[in-house]
């Protein structure tokens, strides 16, 4: 496979010139151990369909793509824009708004805000795959959106909890450095603990902020920080990890996106999440891992806008 870095936007264009080269690379990062028939997944036997990237199974007779099954396969698009726009949308910390996108990469905005979802969605599949934590775990809660001048009025950055208009969301940081974060109906000792159950080994030693909805969890060995009397670290307790991702989480909300919307807002969560937790590998890497994942993500625009 080619691992080369493509590390600044030049480099990715000077690896991926044409279209077939980028066909090429999807088939290699799609079909590590060889050609699949999307149609009834049998890898035996296919013929190439001449000057063309189609394949014809030998078994049922069908043709097929590798944008077959994929993000891309309704699209019209070349494929080394939508290289561009993953690859755009994983090098920048905060995310990249549609409208620049658009610019970016020429298309409009509608077409750009519809591939950053399909790309989301697929961000979203490959951060639910990161398995429960253990070790050390950091668990803290913070709320989305609200009033602007609420948010420049208080410089802890959970401060104001309860605020009508805002999205409390629930979040874990291992001290191994991964995240994972979830909107919750609210911050409730129920929405809070199942959250937790869900995400996190047994035994685990949790710190957390003094809040009561996190007393009662048995199953952890806990230490929490009491912030209210100006408490911020004694020895391994603290938050501060969870807590830098809810600030970058912060600040791609307010210089970014200026808004998520409450129905997409698990989705932003999944792409900050993804990012943060592939932030050691190269731009390259990060864009190889989301377009070798797309297979198996459709989203339709109905069903984006429904
Ligand atoms: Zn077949």
């Amino acid at each position: 496979m080619n691992l080369k870095n493509y590390d600044s936007l030049y480099s990715l264009m000077e690896a991926f010139p044409t279209e077939e080269s980028c066909i090429e690379h999807l088939e290699k990062l799609r079909w590590p151990c060889g050609i699949v028939c999307q149609w009834c997944g049998c890898s035996r036997k296919f013929y190439h369909i001449s000057r063309s990237h189609r394949y014809k199974c030998a078994d049922c007779g069908r043709e097929f793509s590798v944008r077959k099954n994929t993000i891309f396969e309704e699209s019209r698009l070349p494929l080394r824009k939508w290289f561009a726009a993953a690859w755009l949308m994983v090098s920048h910390r905060k995310g990249i708004p549609s409208t620049q996108l658009a610019r970016e990469i020429g298309v409009t905005q509608k077409t750009a805000w519809f591939m950053l979802s399909r790309l989301r969605a697929v961000m979203e599949m490959i951060d639910d795959h990161g398995g429960p934590m253990d070790g050390e775990v950091e668990a803290d809660e913070t709320y989305i959106g609200g009033k602007e001048k609420n948010k420049h009025a208080n410089k802890r950055l959970n401060a104001g909890r309860g605020t009508v208009g805002k999205q409390p969301v629930a979040g874990l940081r291992s001290r191994a450095g991964k995240v994972k974060a979830k909107p919750v109906a609210s911050v409730n000792r129920r929405e809070l603990h199942s959250f937790i159950h869900a995400n996190v080994v047994p035994g685990t030693q949790l710190y957390t902020d003094e809040a009561p909805a996190y007393n009662g969890l048995i199953q952890y060995r806990r230490e929490s920080i009491n912030h209210g009397v100006g408490e911020y670290v004694r020895g391994q307790a603290h938050t501060n990890g969870i807590e830098s991702f809810w600030a970058l989480l912060k600040r791609g909300y307010i210089g970014v996106f200026h808004h998520f919307s409450w129905k997409h807002l698990h989705r932003y969560l999944h792409e900050f999440s993804v990012r943060w937790n592939m932030m050691h590998q190269t731009s390259g890497q990060r864009m190889d891992a989301v377009l070798g994942s797309a297979a198996g993500v459709r989203l339709t625009y109905q069903e984006l806008i429904a």
